[in-house]
């Protein structure tokens, strides 16, 4: 028999800790003893505003109200990321969190659309999809039934606040101060904390959300790291806050430069800016002069750089350990999956909360999932870099002859030769994410499906003319994303 878990420990405040802290409490907190420790002196990441719309399932657990979350975190919607410069230089493209066009039984409508565009009746492939073109035209509503897929862009701090709160109305106990020493039993499980002022916090089951710190998981238990920056090389990022000049608009600007990339980020009261970047070509000082050359508004903070190792922790459950956030593992924030990876992980640690003893059976079958979430990210990410014709600089060239993984390069040659898109039962990023950045990265698909050449070039037309006609009409109906941001937020 194992020992039974009533007493959770989770170390760390960040994004990561505050999740799994409110959901925790929320969900399992009658049963359960549940400790948080954080330190002001050390702080948080700092970095983290930009989400995907998964997060909608996270907040519906613990049955928080959109507007109250937008007013509470000066959030503001993103319907998807505009990737400037990445297929080339000057060419840009959005990757959207919409549907494209319609699909048959048979094929995607990417089928359609490809032969579209060889009979010159086809323009971009985001006019057939109503949230690329609700990003590009700055509108957006929330209609009953006919919701746009959406996320937000967020102030993290705000957030862990916000969480923190809920979490303590749920019985949640914060302790301010520092973790000293991580005190383990005989087999190597975690036993208790101390803090540097001698308090002792003993628990069952730990959850790491110390950052890259990895206090637990790393530095107590050894775990190991997976090194993924043979395909993914940047290594580093610098960070600063700046103020509003313009409109917010409803997307992620990410900005592709010689050795790494820019990103925007903008909330109702500030932008989020950062520049990261690959340190084998940039030190930090040139990162830092390229960021601050890019800004558009005038800067709040000193620039923060950070420094980090893309890859993933062996195990992400090891003994009675549970790491969660950037203990866990690093992928670029390309795709703001981080948050994703936060939630997939409480997420599943509720589905199998190891109540009555720590099973090594639901630790492998966790291990086994968290795995492979992240190499479906990763492989995703990895596309934007490999798939590129840019050769401008020794950063790109790398990126473009570089050997890519092989689930990635089947993927590639699968829609290049043949216009399909390999899926995996429950993967995060579905079919219309993996057309628009492998079409946006300038990838061109051989064939078209057969089933296309059952319409006539006028009824390809007709067809495709009356998709784009109907997303032009829906948008056009919604009002300014702005005006309805103010609105909405009043509404809380
Ligand atoms: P942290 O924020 O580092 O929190 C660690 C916590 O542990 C803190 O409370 C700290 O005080 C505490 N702690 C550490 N050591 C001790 C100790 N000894 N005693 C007591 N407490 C301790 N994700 C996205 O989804 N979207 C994005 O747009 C995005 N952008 C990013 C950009 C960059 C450059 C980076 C590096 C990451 C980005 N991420 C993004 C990832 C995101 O920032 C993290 O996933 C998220 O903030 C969670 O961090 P965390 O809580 O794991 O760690």
């Amino acid at each position: 028999m194992q020992p039974r878990v009533q007493k959770v420990v989770i170390a760390g405040g960040g994004t990561a800790g505050w999740m799994a802290g409110a959901a925790l409490a929320k969900m399992l907190g009658k049963n359960l003893q549940i400790t948080l420790v954080e330190s002001e002196e050390i702080g948080t990441v700092g970095v983290g505003e930009a989400t995907i719309p998964t997060l909608h399932i996270f907040h519906r657990l613990l049955g928080i109200k959109e507007a109250e979350f937008m007013a509470a975190t000066n959030a503001t919607f993103k319907l998807g990321i505009a990737f400037e410069h990445w297929h080339d230089i000057d060419k840009h493209y959005i990757h959207s969190f919409g549907f494209l066009g319609k699909d048959c039984w048979a094929c995607g409508f990417q089928h359609f659309w490809r032969r579209g565009v060889q009979l010159g009746l086809a323009s971009q492939i985001g006019d057939y999809c109503v949230e690329h073109l609700a990003a590009r035209e700055g509108r957006f509503a929330v209609l009953p039934n006919q919701d746009l897929n959406h996320a937000y862009h967020m102030d993290a701090g705000l957030y862990a606040k916000f969480l923190r709160q809920l979490a303590e109305q749920h019985g949640l106990k914060r302790i301010e101060g520092k973790i000293d020493q991580v005190l383990q039993h005989d087999d190597g499980a975690i036993k208790a904390l101390q803090l540097q002022d001698g308090q002792l916090i003993e628990g069952d089951l730990f959850l790491d959300c110390t950052g890259f710190r990895g206090l637990l998981i790393e530095q107590a238990l050894h775990t190991g790291y997976d090194d993924w920056s043979h395909w993914l090389p940047c290594d580093s990022a610098v960070a600063v806050q700046t103020k509003t000049v313009s409109a917010p608009v409803a997307y992620t600007r990410s900005i592709a430069h010689d050795s790494g990339w820019q990103w925007r980020i903008p909330l109702q009261s500030r932008v989020g800016n950062g520049m990261v970047f690959c340190s084998k070509y940039w030190s930090d000082d040139v990162a830092k002069q390229k960021l601050l050359e890019n800004l558009q508004g005038e800067p709040l903070m000193m620039p923060k750089v950070l420094k980090f190792r893309t890859g993933t922790r062996r195990k992400h459950w090891n003994k009675n350990v549970v790491a969660i956030g950037l203990s866990s593992g690093f992928l670029e924030p390309l795709e703001s999956t981080s948050i994703h990876l936060i939630q997939r992980n409480i997420i599943r640690l509720l589905q199998m909360f190891p109540s009555y003893g720590i099973q090594p059976a639901d630790i492998a079958e966790y291990n086994r999932q968290a795995q492979q979430e992240m190499e479906n990210i990763r492989d995703f990410i990895i596309l934007h870099y490999k798939q590129t014709d840019r050769s401008d600089s020794p950063f790109w060239r790398y990126c473009q002859s570089m050997p890519v993984p092989e689930s990635l390069q089947h993927r590639l040659d699968l829609f290049a030769q043949t216009g399909r898109v390999y899926k995996i039962g429950l993967e995060l990023f579905g079919e219309a994410s993996w057309l628009q950045v492998m079409i946006g990265q300038g990838l061109i698909q051989q064939q078209y499906h057969p089933i296309v050449d059952s319409m006539s070039p006028e009824e390809l037309r007709d067809f495709l003319d009356k998709i784009k006609a109907n997303v032009r009409k829906t948008v056009s109906g919604y009002p300014d994303v702005n005006d309805f941001i103010r609105h909405y937020c009043q509404t809380a």
